[in-house]
């Protein structure tokens, strides 16, 4: 067993936050040690053109990673602020053309809470909830756009359960009817393959802390189209074509830049090793009784797997996991008790939803570490049952 000691964590919580790579630290600490060669990005002199010209390379990277050009990419603090400036920038942007936009109900606060803004500016949301397995049907999206529609946003993997959306097809949908959409990418960049340059995609957020970047930094992709921008939420400098003003946050991009050419370059080799940890978890863990997975099987990404456990509360559960890292419910929802909203949404009982425990890993996980972790969670279901045998019933 990997861990003797009860102290040492076994992290298994990387759609929350994964563990920084050490070139991408290396990159930062460059930055930082470097700081007399570099000044602000927007400074003609020599230590300002540095200091844009490390930023290019970052963007250059970047747009490598989602076959995007490099142009059609701005930097922010994170998905959250990329959510946010591309569903309300894209809703005032296209408000002269109607005022009608479609999500879903399985989305990222960052998603529904920018949707509930729009609404309190008068705009009109549908919010359109998937099939059990958390799969959003096409036909649904179908017939929620209506002439007035100007923009859909579904996430491409969702980060309680997993659950891929097909992308391709929603975008291409959208394209038939003129309405732009927007993807949540946050827990798919650096994972999964995203061609921007084949996608029907018009807006997708990513954040760098997701593949082991750095937190507080993401970018925005904004397709090249016709009718396709964002009207800015920030107003200050000239920035990122104006659209996100503010100086660039030079170290915070540069390790964006190198955490996304390594995920670019090891994608395939990092896939495969999620998918053969998923398989062995899963195989651990699916004859306990009562254990069931939460979201689709087969349309899902390999480096989560939500499960819950009839009977059991999740919150001992996630003590009686310790030293186990893991979610229960959504890492946002941790400061209430009320069970996961996602869950929910794919039908799950209150008392299904809050036994749900969400395993997230990745390239750093180890067989070690998953063998660990599908032993003590048989162990720690069977040692609450003994104790709760009514709770079971
Ligand atoms: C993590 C995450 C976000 C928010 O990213 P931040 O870096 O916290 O801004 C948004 N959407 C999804 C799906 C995420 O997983």
């Amino acid at each position: 067993m990997k861990s003797t000691h009860a102290n040492a964590p076994i992290y298994l919580d990387d759609a929350a936050t994964t563990r920084i790579d050490p070139q991408v630290a290396a990159a930062l600490s460059a930055c930082f040690a470097a700081r007399a060669d570099y000044g602000n990005a927007a400074s003609s002199h020599i230590a300002g053109r540095r200091a844009q010209a490390a930023i290019d390379t970052a963007r250059q990277q970047l747009g490598l990673l989602l076959n995007a050009r490099p142009q059609d990419l701005i930097w922010t603090s994170g998905a959250t602020e990329s959510d946010n400036l591309a569903i309300i920038g894209a809703a005032r942007f296209r408000a002269h053309r109607g005022r009608h936009l479609v999500t879903m109900t399985t989305e990222h606060k960052a998603v529904l809470e920018s949707f509930d803004a729009l609404e309190k500016e008068g705009f009109e949301v549908s919010r359109l909830s998937p099939g059990a397995d958390g799969v959003l049907a096409l036909s649904a999206l179908e017939a929620a756009i209506r002439e007035e529609t100007q923009l859909v946003s579904i996430m491409h993997v969702n980060n309680e359960t997993g659950v891929v959306q097909d992308i391709a097809a929603i975008g291409a949908l959208c394209r038939s009817r003129d309405v732009l959409f927007h993807t949540d990418a946050a827990q798919s960049a650096g994972k999964l393959p995203v061609d921007l340059a084949a996608l029907p995609v018009d807006l997708l957020s990513l954040t760098a802390h997701k593949f082991r970047g750095p937190q507080g930094v993401g970018a925005l992709y904004i397709a090249d189209r016709p009718g396709c921008s964002v009207a800015p939420l920030l107003h200050g400098g000239g920035q990122e074509r104006r659209l996100r003003p503010g100086t660039s946050a030079l170290h915070q991009i540069v390790g964006m830049g190198v955490a996304a050419k390594l995920a670019h370059d090891r994608l395939a080799a990092n896939l495969r090793h999620v998918t053969a940890l998923h398989e062995r978890l899963w195989n651990a863990v699916k004859r306990i009784p009562g254990v069931t997975r939460n979201g689709s099987a087969d349309a899902h990404y390999a480096g989560i797997l939500n499960i819950s456990a009839a009977g059991v509360e999740g919150e001992s559960l996630m003590l009686a996991l310790e030293p186990l890292c893991v979610a229960s419910g959504s890492a946002c929802n941790t400061q209430s008790r009320e069970p996961s909203f996602v869950l929910k949404a794919l039908g799950c009982t209150d008392l299904e939803a809050q036994s749900a425990i969400r395993f997230s890993f990745g390239p750093e996980t180890s067989l070690g570490d998953i063998d660990f972790a599908g032993e003590h969670y048989r162990s720690a279901v069977t040692k609450l049952r003994a104790i709760a045998p009514a709770a079971a019933a």
